[in-house]
């Protein structure tokens, strides 16, 4: 199975990149951020308690993602491998994860993070904020807290991925097709 993880600060080119790799790869895509705002779409208790957080640009509880994720891989036990995109946000879930594949005998082929500077992740963020509809894309301190707690949760989870040598970095800013390249060439030597 081919188990990609798709990592990188928010606004990094991750939705993007990942629907490309579907396509490619044929992988069943896995985006913690898309199942939680499906969630608040059929306004589910989820749902509600999600989206409080989520407009602080808070993350939600470790828990709540890790229990999508496991009925996720149970309801696609035939896929081909999986992209993970938005998860895992912690080390708590990074491990949780491993446990959750582990069990159906796979594991993660590797993690590729998207590197874009904080500045040009802003300006992205708030240009997809005019015609997402995402509130949490269109309040700068939003926008704010969102990259905080990147920074102060998620970045370790790259650590996670070094100390089991299967990080690679990709250098996030250009051309969308000329990114997308450079992540086909590190996939293709799992
Ligand atoms: P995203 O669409 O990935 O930018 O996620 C939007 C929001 O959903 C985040 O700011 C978090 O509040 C929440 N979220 C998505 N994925 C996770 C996750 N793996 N762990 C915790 N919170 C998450």
């Amino acid at each position: 199975m081919l188990n990609l993880v798709l990592f990188g600060p928010p606004g990094a080119g991750k939705g993007t990149q990942s629907q490309k790799l579907i396509d490619k790869y044929q992988l069943v895509h896995l985006s913690t951020g898309d199942i939680l705002r499906a969630e608040i779409a059929a306004g589910t208790e989820l749902g509600l308690e999600a989206k409080k957080l989520m407009d602080q640009g808070v993350l939600v509880p470790d828990e709540v993602v890790i229990g999508m994720i496991s009925n996720k891989l149970d309801a696609n036990s035939n896929a081909k491998g999986f992209i993970f995109d938005g998860f895992p946000r912690t080390v708590a879930q990074a491990e949780a994860l491993d446990q959750l594949l582990t069990s159906k005998n796979t594991a993660i082929s590797g993690m590729i993070a998207l590197e874009v500077e904080n500045e040009e992740l802003k300006k992205r963020l708030l240009l997809r904020g005019k015609d997402s509809g995402r509130a949490d894309d269109q309040n700068p301190e939003v926008i704010q807290k969102r990259i905080d707690e990147y920074n102060n949760k998620t970045a370790p989870v790259a650590n996670y991925y070094q100390g089991q040598d299967k990080f690679t970095g990709v250098y996030g800013i250009g051309v969308i097709d000329e990114i997308f390249s450079n992540i086909c060439i590190v996939v293709d030597a799992y």
